[in-house]
């Protein structure tokens, strides 16, 4: 039996990552400082550790393992990368997740890894007209990513391939274009468009407006999960190191992609622009070399993802607002002699839901 670690197993497509793995017949054990926060892990162990210390990673980087997925990283949305606010964490603690991984997966012999990159290492040059992005794994230099985290992340492929070079690990580099889909983040700042997009409209009334960043004109591709895990994995079985490109070739505008959630609600809802983190003016995979090298490409439309991680979405709302009506139900009665009323809402503090409890006299 193959055994594989995935780091980053409480993440997106960590945690999906891992069901396929288990799907496949592997023994799994997952590293992430936290959960999964909507299911309970398949893996056949699972680690809470913190990949930026270097005795966790030893402990975690045993040497039965066939192969490393390293998907472990401090990142998020638009609203988490691009604001400037986070850029010195971004930059510490994934450098440091992925010098150690590296590190220890050569000292332990391990043969494999794959290491997920992003399309956000892309020139910014390139990416400045909305309808003719270029972003063909050969264009990434001269570099010129708009954000810390691509430029982290292309640090972090020249050091795969170092390793790959010098010590003789077979490397697997994947670019990511914006994956989405259900257990996804959703809410609290870290999470992407489509998920921001799809709660937006999910929470909003007939007749009202839903606010997008930016004039709404820039423009992006996005991959559902179940097609970047395919890809991933053919990636991993073949014998191509990349970097190469794991998106969609589906490009939409925002404003569109808005539109679409909006129709798949049948709600009327209308679109108010506001200034807002937007990153590249446009953007959208080129899949000339994963078509060549791995005969893959998305098997389905963008639509058909959207309308599965939209009800999704609906469904963690009903949960969330289920549990806070039980929540207010449950303290009322021991404030009914009080002069004070209680409204409880959640708040995010980082990852961690918080219950706070507003009272008003
Ligand atoms: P995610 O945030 O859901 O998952 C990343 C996981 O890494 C989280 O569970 C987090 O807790 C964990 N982590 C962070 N710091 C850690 C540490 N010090 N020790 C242990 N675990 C730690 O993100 P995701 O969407 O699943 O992305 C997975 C990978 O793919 C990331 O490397 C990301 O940069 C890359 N990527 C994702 C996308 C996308 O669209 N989702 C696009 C491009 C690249």
């Amino acid at each position: 039996m193959k055994k594989a670690l995935v780091c980053g197993a409480g993440g997106f497509i960590g945690a999906h990552l891992v069901n396929r793995l288990k799907v496949e017949g592997y023994w799994v054990r997952g590293v992430d400082l936290r959960e999964s926060e909507y299911s309970s892990t398949n893996a056949d162990e699972f680690i809470f550790g913190d990949l930026r210390d270097p005795v966790v990673v030893g402990d975690v980087v045993s040497e039965d393992l066939n192969e490393v997925y390293q998907l472990a990283a401090d990142m998020g949305g638009a609203g988490f990368i691009f604001t400037g606010e986070n850029d010195a964490d971004i930059m510490h603690n994934n450098a440091l997740i992925n010098l150690n991984v590296l590190d220890e997966v050569k000292k332990k012999k391990i043969k494999k890894i794959f290491y997920s990159s992003s399309a956000c290492i892309y020139p910014e040059y390139n990416q400045l007209d909305p309808d003719n992005p270029k972003c063909s794994e050969a264009s990434a230099y001269p570099a010129a990513p708009d954000s810390e985290y691509g430029w982290e992340k292309l640090f972090s492929e020249r050091l795969y391939l170092t390793y790959q070079r010098n010590h003789g690990i077979a490397v697997k580099i994947a670019r990511f274009h914006n994956i989405f889909g259900p257990e996804g983040t959703w809410r609290g700042g870290r999470e992407k468009a489509p998920a921001a997009i799809c709660r937006k409209v999910a929470e909003a009334q007939n007749g009202d407006e839903i606010e997008i960043w930016g004039d709404g004109k820039q423009t992006r591709s996005f991959l559902y999960i179940s097609e970047c895990i395919e890809a991933v994995r053919r990636l991993m079985r073949s014998n191509f190191t990349g970097p190469v490109n794991i998106g969609s070739e589906e490009m939409i505008a925002i404003n569109d992609f808005a539109k679409m959630v909006i129709g798949i609600s049948g709600k009327h809802i209308s679109v108010k622009n506001i200034l807002g983190p937007t990153g590249v003016r446009g953007r959208n995979s080129d899949n000339a070399l994963i078509k060549e090298n791995l005969k893959w490409a998305p098997s389905q439309p963008l639509k058909t993802g959207v309308e599965i991680t939209y009800k999704w979405i609906v469904k963690q709302l009903n949960n969330l607002n289920q549990h806070v009506k039980n929540l207010q139900e449950e303290l009322n009665p021991l404030l009914q002699n009080s002069d004070f009323s209680f409204k409880v809402s959640f708040i995010d503090v980082g990852d961690k839901k918080e219950k706070s409890i507003k009272n008003s006299v």
